[in-house]
């Protein structure tokens, strides 16, 4: 991740500026306010602005005229109770703005979280960074053949040379003949004064899908869980997660009582069917259980045996 020293001169400027102010503040967030955090090989995630933390979702669950919260432990446990029975609108109350720079084909998957509020950069109005995402030798994947949407083992040797040189010179070559088009240098210059230059609007369609897209991302905490438990599961692809896991550490800062039971009930909790319930059931009175007697799919099976640490 390159910042220009203009742009971390912004981010220090941001840094440094005080404001007083008579609502919430969580320390442990403030401490990274306006930080990037590094994601991928260009990307990032920084925190601009939040509202309430852990004692407001418990003001709004007891719709508190005051602050609402009682002992640590009784807030704890009444935001475990919320979380557990999917009460989730006092999780509503607390929201979070990020600035996020990600590759557009990761972009493409993120867009499709509706209830956040985006502000994209346009590339209609300025002109994309030189920067690609490159994957390291270790995401280097061939197609699972398990799983349609996955990875399998890591290609290897001369294939894997071979794959990173087209990414690099298919991405450079692109990039390089979106400029010429443009007739415009990064600095906004004009590169040959005989051409016009094609508007950034069409031009930019023949950019590659690993260069970087950036946006203005806001959202309320019960999305933003809901966001984290599909992107930082460990089916989500590993380009998508890893922005997750790096919000979830903004999570652990922000509200840590709301975390822990998120990782309670979501990430490391399960939903049973009725009839992985009734098998469990089963099992737990010794009685025997097979695939063919449970009226599951091997697949359903294999997942539930998994679950249940259960894999022959
Ligand atoms: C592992 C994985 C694989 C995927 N594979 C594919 C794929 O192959 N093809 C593909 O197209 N997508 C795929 N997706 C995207 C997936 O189908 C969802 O679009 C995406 O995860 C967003 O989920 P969401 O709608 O719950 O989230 P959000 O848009 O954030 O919505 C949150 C919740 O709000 C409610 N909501 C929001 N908008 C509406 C609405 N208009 N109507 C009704 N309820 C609404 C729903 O309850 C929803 O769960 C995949 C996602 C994952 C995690």
């Amino acid at each position: 991740m390159d910042l220009t020293p203009q742009q971390k001169q912004e981010i220090e400027d941001s840094r440094a500026a005080r404001s007083q102010t008579r609502r919430a503040t969580v320390p442990a967030l403030e401490e990274i306010l306006y930080e990037a955090i590094p994601v991928l090989d260009h990307g990032f995630v920084r925190t601009i602005d939040y509202m309430g933390d852990d004692a407001a979702i418990v003001q709004a669950a007891r719709v508190s005229y005051g602050k609402g919260t009682k002992k640590v432990s009784d807030d704890a446990g009444l935001i475990n109770y919320l979380l557990r029975h999917r009460h989730t609108t006092p999780f509503e109350m607390c929201e979070i703005k990020y600035h996020i720079k990600v590759p557009i084909f990761i972009a493409r998957q993120w867009i499709r979280h509706r209830t956040a509020n985006v502000n994209e950069y346009s590339a209609r109005y300025s002109v994309l960074d030189r920067e690609f995402y490159i994957p390291e030798a270790s995401q280097l994947a061939m197609q699972s053949t398990q799983n349609h949407q996955g990875r399998g083992a890591l290609l290897e040797g001369e294939e894997a040379q071979r794959v990173l040189e087209i990414l690099k010179e298919d991405a450079t070559r692109n990039y390089d003949h979106y400029v010429e088009m443009l007739n415009e240098d990064p600095n906004g210059d004009i590169i040959d004064q005989d051409r016009s230059g094609l508007a950034r609007e069409l031009a930019r369609m023949n950019l590659t899908l690993n260069a970087y897209t950036q946006w203005y991302w806001k959202i309320d905490l019960h999305n933003l869980l809901h966001f984290l438990s599909l992107r930082a599961d460990r089916h989500a692809q590993y380009e998508i997660r890893v922005y997750a896991d790096a919000m979830l550490e903004t999570v652990k800062r922000w509200v840590p009582i709301a975390y822990e039971a998120f990782l309670q009930y979501r990430i490391g909790g399960v939903d049973l069917s009725a009839s992985a319930l009734s098998i469990v059931r089963k099992m737990l009175s010794g009685e025997p259980v097979t695939q063919e007697d449970s009226g599951m799919s091997k697949r359903e099976w294999r997942e539930l045996m998994a679950t249940l640490g259960r894999e022959e």
